[in-house]
């Protein structure tokens, strides 16, 4: 690197000091006040800007621009446009107008729309998000946007996102005036998003098909060594992905995010990048970034980047930690407990009006991270399971408790901790200790919810945070306006909230049998499955929430919800059909082959010494040959369950259907190949072992 970090911090970005520095005074002011009110810009302001940014990207070697969306395939989507623009028969200038700024019109007709399409017109139009800063990557000028159905219907992650930023800004500041906050302009959410990966050498990923298909391994026998020696954890980096992430770190600053943390992750081969927190929309723009350069930049490098929740069973899985919280225009996080918190009415009363969110949405916050790749992760190795429960520790539940019995609050005595290091000063176990079991946990000073998977956009886990979040505020606001006497009824309506929703709150290993048992006792949900959380988005709770708050109608609702039950038995067809051909033209015919190189030899060998001990061919033969007849049968049920599912007509019966049949015929099939597997020569095998993947890079 010849620049220093701040040098190039932010340099691809046209952020508010580019602005401010090129645009006329005026533009300048007409723009930012758009941003901040979010109303919609002047034609004459946006060629002035058009204009401007065009110049600058130029410098920054761009030819060509894009309208840079979030359509519903969970990926983002990008049409290029050059700049030139003919000039008599033989030249060209370079120009960029606002109204290209402004608005494009890509095909929408090949996106996900959920019914929407039958409905309206299949014409789409992407929207400049002027809140989102335009960036310069690959000679090409991005600009976020906003992606809508003709008729206005949202078609993508980003519309709801910034309408339910919208949305918590107005309950919470209808709330902090009643609490006698009349300064702050405006509430945001901040997010700080951990994105977990893992990196395998690109020669293995090549090797093997269902990684190349599906995103995950498909079959594979554990290998002998596994994480059980926990020496992979923040354990020293290699030279290789030391190199790679130092590239991913300086294109991230280059970008303006904010790439903090890296370090090894528990399983073998896994990763973790933190960037510290922004506010929501562009924490989600920065997320996606990261992921895309990460996947880039791993293959200059001979790696290949997995951004899939589970792609090795049984190892540790990738989660993205989405930490959330909520803040003033000044600066100040609201979920800051300050010193003494029984003391703080302000802050309790907003932890009441998340944990009444979380336990009347539980369903909601569910279906925000539900998605095949998902639910092999949750529940298993490390990661938290299905069920939705809050983590407060052990202080504030005390004052929680007490204000549900009406008593003082007494305080606990923070255990000492000792490290029996005579140079290193005893200290106080921070009270608000991780608990890592936990879906969604306090650290400190915000919330860390956990289920969020590796590979998705987090927007939805954020809108329904967001909504469910200001549907508590709103009530609450309802319910203080206009009482006499507002520190009783804030303390009674906390009282009431607290008893009411503390079967939430759980501070045991949330990875426990017992829990599961305890939690069904509590009457809280245990949506196991993807599918079982899909079926609850369109309830009358849930459609009534998104519509009170103006962020997805009923209409947009159940085009989501289409999607999401279609995309789950796309992404299982998919993984069928790649295992079919996989087990069909590589795997028996591999082991056939062996087979008969085992039979040929103990022929060979008993022409030469007629009694020769042949026990361990035959005993191989024998084993192999009824494990391969065994896997051919799993194989054939597995054809059978993929034809009848496709078949059904009925979105949510074929995904149910891909769900329990054509998933429960996958793992039969895996359980005899394994078993040949590691009875296999390594000279026959098809494809790299967990070995291979895991330890070799
Ligand atoms: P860890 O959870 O791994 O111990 P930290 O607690 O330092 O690490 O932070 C994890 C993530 O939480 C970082 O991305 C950080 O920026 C983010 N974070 C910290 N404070 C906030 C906040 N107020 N709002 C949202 N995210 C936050
Ligand atoms: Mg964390």
């Amino acid at each position: 690197m010849t620049k220093t970090v701040p040098e190039i911090f932010g340099s691809m970005v046209f952020n508010d000091d580019v602005m401010r520095e090129r645009l006329p005074k005026e533009v300048y002011k007409s723009l930012t006040k758009t941003i901040a009110t979010g109303k919609t810009i002047d034609a004459t302001v946006a060629d002035v800007v058009a204009n401007v940014m065009k110049d600058w990207a130029i410098e920054k070697g761009a030819t060509h621009y894009t309208h840079w969306f979030q359509p519903l395939t969970g990926v983002t989507a990008e049409k290029h446009e050059s700049f030139i623009s003919p000039v008599g028969s033989s030249n060209v200038v370079m120009e960029f107008s606002g109204k290209e700024l402004i608005k494009g019109e890509p095909d929408a007709s090949s996106f996900p729309s959920g019914g929407l399409r039958a409905t309206f017109e299949a014409r789409g139009y992407t929207a400049w998000d002027p809140a989102s800063f335009a960036f310069v990557k690959d000679g090409t000028l991005y600009i976020p946007t906003a992606f809508c159905s003709y008729t206005g219907e949202a078609l993508d992650t980003k519309t709801p996102l910034l309408r339910s930023m919208d949305a918590i800004n107005t309950q919470a500041l209808r709330l902090l005036r009643l609490l006698g906050d009349h300064t702050s302009k405006r509430i945001n959410v901040t997010i700080g998003a951990e994105q977990e990966y893992f990196l395998i050498d690109k020669k293995y990923f090549d090797g093997r098909k269902d990684l190349f298909y599906t995103g995950r391994t498909l079959v594979g026998a554990p290998s002998p060594k596994g994480q059980e020696l926990e020496d992979h954890y923040f354990g020293p980096i290699d030279p290789r992905v030391s190199a790679f992430m130092a590239e991913l770190d300086e294109t991230l600053w280059t970008l303006g995010i904010n790439a903090k943390t890296k370090h090894n992750e528990t399983a073998p081969a896994q990763y973790e990048l933190a960037p510290i927190y922004s506010i929501t929309n562009r924490a989600v723009d920065h997320n996606l970034l990261i992921m895309e350069n990460m996947k880039r930049i791993a293959s200059k490098y001979g790696l290949e980047c997995l951004l899939h929740e589970k792609p090795f069973a049984g190892v540790n899985g990738s989660g993205k930690h989405n930490n959330w919280s909520i803040c003033t225009d000044a600066g100040k996080n609201l979920l800051d407990p300050g010193k003494t918190p029984a003391e703080n009415v302000k802050f309790l009363l907003i932890l009441a009006a998340i944990i009444k969110a979380v336990d009347d949405y539980q369903d909601m916050i569910r279906l925000s991270i539900s998605y095949p790749g998902n639910d092999h992760r949750l529940g298993s190795d490390e990661a938290p399971p299905a069920i939705i429960s809050i983590f407060v520790g052990e202080e504030l539940e005390a004052i929680i408790q007490s204000i549900i019995d009406g008593k003082e609050y007494k305080g606990v005595k923070a255990p000492v901790m000792d490290l029996g290091i005579p140079s290193v000063p005893t200290f106080r176990k921070d009270t608000t200790d991780r608990n890592r079991t936990s879906p969604f946990a306090f650290t400190g000073n915000k919330f860390e919810f956990r289920m969020v998977g590796s590979s998705q956009n987090i927007s939805m886990p954020n809108i329904v945070l967001n909504t469910a979040v200001a549907e508590s505020f709103r009530q609450f606001a309802d319910k203080l306006e206009g009482v006499d006497d507002i520190d009783s009824a804030v303390s009674e309506l906390m009282r009431e909230t607290f008893s009411k929703h503390a079967r939430i709150l759980f501070n045991g290993n949330g990875y426990s049998d017992e829990w599961e048992k305890e939690a069904e006792k509590r009457g809280l949900l245990n949506l196991k499955r993807s599918v079982d959380a899909y079926k609850r988005f369109t309830l009358p709770k849930n459609i009534a929430l998104f519509g009170e708050h103006g962020v997805m109608n009923e209409t947009e609702i159940k085009s989501r919800e289409e999607i999401l039950f279609e995309s789950y038995s796309k992404i299982i067809n998919i993984e069928a059909l790649t295992m079919i051909e996989m087990v069909s033209r590589d795997v028996i015919p591999s082991v056939n082959a062996y087979i008969a190189e085992l039979a040929d030899a103990a022929a060979a060998k008993m022409s030469v010494l007629p009694d020769v001990d042949c026990s361990v061919e035959k005993d191989l033969i024998s084993k192999l040959s009824s494990l391969n007849a065994k896997t051919y049968k799993a194989l054939e049920k597995l054809r059978k369950e993929e034809l009848k599912a496709a078949k059904i007509d009925n979105f949510t019966e074929r995904a149910e259907s891909y769900c329990y049949k054509v998933l429960d015929a996958m793992d039969a099939l895996r359980e005899s190949v394994d078993a040949m597997e590691v009875l296999t020569s390594s000279d026959y095998w098809p494809y790299p072992t967990y070995g291979d993947m895991l330890f070799k890079l």
